[in-house]
Formats: C-alpha cells, sequence, structure tokens
C-alpha cells in the first residue's frame, strides 16, 4: 500500500473538464495521491483549465499567482516537494508559453494525455533540479484504452464521457484546436462504465461530449451505434433512473435520436441545444453549418416527439459584423421558441479562430448593452416556467444538502434546482415526488406527495 499524498485539483469551465478531473484522481489514486480541498501543504496541484473565453484563461494566470506561495511554504524545508501541472485547454493551447512565464509549473499536459500522468509524476519526482514536462498530443482514442477500467465512486448523478473534439470548426470556436478531432468511444465501454456507476449508487447520467450527437461508437457486432441507439442500450440498466446528455449541435438531431425521446421515459425532458444566434448572416459568418429555420424545424420535430420537452441554449452575443437587426433576430428567436435556461456571452475573440481576424468587430458597450437586453429576455422565460410549475408535482432527485439545516436539494426532470425541508438524510438518491409550493428564479421549493417513487412515465410529465 503506498503512502498517502494530498492531491488538490481545481476544475474550470465545462462539465468535460469536471469528468476530466474524476478521470485524473482514478489515475493517480493507485500512486497514493487522495484528493484534498486546499492547495495549502499539498504534494500534488493540478488546475485543469479551460481556453474557450479569454476571462477563463486568465483566471489560471491569477490562480498560480496563490500556488506559488504554497509551493514556496511546501518546498521551504528543501525536502518536501509540491508539483504543480498545469492540465487542461489552456495547456494544450498554450503550453510553452506557460511554463515561459510561470517558472514554478512543472508539468503541462493537454486533454489528451492525462492517462500518462503516472509517468509524468515518477519522472517530476526524479528530477533533480528542473526536468519540466510538456506532453501536449492529440491521441484520444489512446487515451481511454489506458485509463483505468475502474470508475470511483460519484454522485447520485454523474458525468460519462462518450466522444470527444470537434470537427465542425466554427469560426470563433478554440475546441478542434484544444481538444482535436472527433472521437467516439465503444458502445461497450460506455455501457460498461453506466453498469459500474449505477452499481455504486448513481441514478443520473449525463453523457458528455463537445459534440455529443455526432457520436457514432463501434457497436459490439460490428457497425456503429448512434447516439439515439446508445441511449437504448443504456435505458435497459436496472437502477440508471435518468439518462441526459450534452451538449449537441443542431445538425446533428437526427431520427434515431429525435425517436429516443419519443420512446425513453428515462430520457429526461430538458435538451441544451446551443443556436448561438438568430440571424442567418451572423450564424453563416459562424460556420454553425445551420440557419434559423433548420433550427426552428428540428426543435419543432424534437417537440412533436416529446410535447413536454424544455429547452436551453448558448448564445453569442456581438460577434464581428453582428447589426443591430442581427442582434434583433436573435431576440425574435428567442422569443419565438421560448427557453427555460441558457447561457448567454458576449463574443471573446480567440487567437488563432478565424473569427478573430473578422473585421468589424463589435465594440465592447454595444455587446454589453446587447447581453444585457438578451439575459433579461431569457430570465424572464425562465422564470415564467418556474411560475408555471407552482402547484404541480415533480419527481425530484435528491442529491445533496441545502443551505438551510433540514434542507435537500435534487434536480427536477427540467434541471431545476428543488429544494425541500424536513426529509431523513435517508432521502438522499432517493426520486421524490413533490409538490411545488415555491418559485424563485433559477430554483423550485416544494413538499413531499408520496413515499420515494423508483422511476416511472409520470416522471416526464409535470402533473
Ligand atoms: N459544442 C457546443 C456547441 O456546438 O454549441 C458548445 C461548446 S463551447 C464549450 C460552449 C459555449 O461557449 C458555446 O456554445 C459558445 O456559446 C461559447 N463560446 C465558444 N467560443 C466562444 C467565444 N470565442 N466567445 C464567446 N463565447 C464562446
Ligand atoms: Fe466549438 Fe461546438 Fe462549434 Fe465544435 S460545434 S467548433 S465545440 S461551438
Amino acid at each position: 500500500m503506498s503512502v498517502t499524498k494530498k492531491l488538490f485539483v481545481k476544475t474550470y469551465g465545462c462539465q468535460m473538464n469536471v469528468y476530466d478531473s474524476q478521470r485524473m484522481q482514478d489515475v493517480l489514486a493507485p500512486l497514493g495521491y487522495q484528493p484534498v480541498d486546499d492547495a495549502a501543504g499539498a504534494d500534488m496541484v493540478i488546475l485543469n483549465t479551460c481556453h474557450i473565453r479569454e476571462k477563463a484563461a486568465e483566471k489560471v494566470f491569477s490562480d498560480l499567482g496563490r500556488i506559488r506561495k504554497h509551493k514556496k511554504a511546501k518546498e521551504a524545508n528543501g525536502t518536501d516537494k509540491m508539483i504543480v501541472a498545469v492540465a487542461g485547454c489552456v495547456a494544450q493551447a498554450e503550453g510553452a508559453e506557460l511554463m515561459r512565464r510561470e517558472p514554478m509549473v512543472d508539468m503541462v499536459f493537454g486533454p489528451q494525455t492525462y492517462h500518462r500522468l503516472p509517468e509524468m509524476v515518477a519522472r517530476a519526482n526524479r528530477a533533480i533540479g528542473r526536468d519540466r514536462i510538456i506532453d501536449t498530443d492529440f491521441p484520444a482514442e489512446e487515451k481511454f484504452d489506458h485509463l483505468p477500467q475502474q470508475v470511483s465512486r460519484q454522485g447520485y448523478s454523474a458525468f460519462l464521457a462518450i466522444q470527444e473534439g470537434c470537427d465542425k470548426f466554427c469560426t470563433f470556436c478554440v475546441v478542434p484546436y484544444t481538444r482535436g478531432a472527433e472521437y467516439s468511444r465503444s458502445g461497450m465501454d460506455v455501457v460498461n462504465e453506466a453498469r459500474q456507476l449505477v452499481g455504486k449508487g448513481t441514478r443520473e447520467i449525463t453523457l458528455l461530449g463537445q459534440n455529443v450527437n455526432a457520436y457514432h461508437g463501434e457497436a459490439p457486432n460490428g457497425g456503429e451505434w448512434t447516439l439515439g441507439r446508445l441511449l437504448r442500450e443504456l435505458s435497459e440498466i436496472d437502477g440508471l433512473d435518468r439518462i441526459r446528455y450534452t451538449t449537441s449541435h443542431p445538425r446533428d438531431v437526427d431520427d434515431d435520436l429525435i425517436a429516443a425521446h419519443r420512446d425513453l421515459p428515462k430520457l429526461m425532458p430538458f435538451l441544451h441545444l446551443p443556436v448561438q444566434a438568430g440571424s442567418d448572416r451572423v450564424l453563416q459568418a459562424m460556420n454553425r453549418k445551420h440557419d434559423g429555420a433548420f433550427y426552428r424545424e428540428i426543435v419543432a420535430k424534437l417537440k412533436d416527439a416529446c410535447p413536454d420537452l424544455a429547452l436551453s441554449s448558448d448564445f453569442i452575443v456581438g460577434f464581428p459584423g453582428e447589426s443591430d437587426k442581427d442582434f434583433e433576430d436573435t431576440m425574435q428567436m428567442v422569443r419565438d421558441i421560448t427557453f427555460i435556461q441558457a447561457f448567454s456571452f458576449k463574443y471573446s475573440p480567440r487567437p488563432g479562430t478565424p473569427a478573430s481576424a473578422m473585421e468589424l468587430q463589435v465594440p465592447e458597450p454595444v455587446k454589453t448593452e446587447r447581453i444585457m437586453r438578451l439575459q433579461a429576455l431569457l430570465a424572464e422565460q425562465q422564470l415564467e416556467f418556474n411560475r408555471n410549475c407552482l402547484g404541480k408535482e415533480m419527481d425530484v432527485l435528491l442529491e445533496r444538502y441545502g443551505k438551510l439545516e433540514g434542507q435537500l436539494v435534487g434536480k427536477s426532470p427540467y434541471m431545476q434546482p428543488v429544494h425541500v425541508s424536513g426529509l431523513p438524510e435517508s432521502a438522499l438518491g432517493q426520486i421524490v415526488r413533490l409538490k411545488i409550493t415555491e418559485a424563485l428564479p433559477n430554483s423550485l421549493g416544494g413538499e413531499l406527495v408520496d413515499a420515494p417513487v423508483q422511476n416511472r412515465d409520470s416522471e416526464r410529465k409535470i402533473a
């Protein structure tokens, strides 16, 4: 049994990074590394970074300033060592620059090489003086082949990466450069990981991919499984009660997937489907490969298959050349479709992407004014959806303690956090039926209607 060492991992950005951080811990556990909540005194610190917008990347450099002090304190006695590693998309995009700017960083590795952590750590521990490690290859296939077959216990709700990378090359986006080409894990790999998670107490799984519905994994008997087919296989797993997937591209919503939304009660009636903009001119300049009409058509087909489906989306405002009229088209799209949640961002020029070199960059004050208007409209729609839930019944998977004494918090089928008081701790991990008694902008409150239930069709409907 190896000596216990303290591992501090900080995760920035998307759910895929949350999943990757968890798997890094799985890779390091056999070497004796156990997760801790504080960088002070840790034997290894990993910052698992995000490069999607400028602000996300800048945050890493300010955090490194704080880590420097912890490393100095830890190594002051001349014998202890703190390995400082920068992982993820900033590492992939700016690895060499990072090493130059931050001499105390020992190790830089991208999103596709963390299965090699044991060798990297051994090298860092052997290093006399400075042997600094950079590993930013793109062997996605190799990574999934070499990660530990066993996953550690996750929460009642867990992430499972099924697809990585992206071949779409939207002109604003760094993902194809930082995560590499699209790659899908084999169907059985995914099913086995899902079974393991369920065996360890997970009841809800969110399948992850940068472009998750482009999934085309190897099928057990040859051929390929689409995402729709994979969802059918997963919904056969006993004890798995809820399935979600994110993030989807409108272009890759196929008939199989639409049918899955029609047929599978375990597939939750909530879909994050980024549109980015409502103007066809802007969508074309973004290289989104769809126009507004196509997005509306896909939404109509999905709602036809699953009438209670609710949508969320991503929006970018102030893309180069976006006129007042273009922005109005986005506002109109939101009014027409209605979203119950959304993420909206000011366009952030990313080095090396085509849009960063486009003319007619939109001035910052214009971006600010537009995003405020968009966010006000989106907030109004979210609050209205939440208020419409008042008095209705919903099945809620209770996942954690709330802020108040005796309060538990879970998720509705529509991803709304719902709090409830007066239930025993043993209700954690149960799906309970709640009557909604409180509607806030970002959450709901409820009261117990009857005893905990397993999965049932009624979960999908707000009664
Ligand atoms: N693959 C997904 C898709 O096709 O929409 C999303 C990937 S990205 C991790 C998440 C969101 O970040 C995008 O949907 C987009 O709205 C936003 N984003 C990406 N690049 C951006 C940029 N340069 N400036 C502002 N927002 C950006
Ligand atoms: Fe980025 Fe998504 Fe476009 Fe791929 S599809 S380039 S991940 S925004």
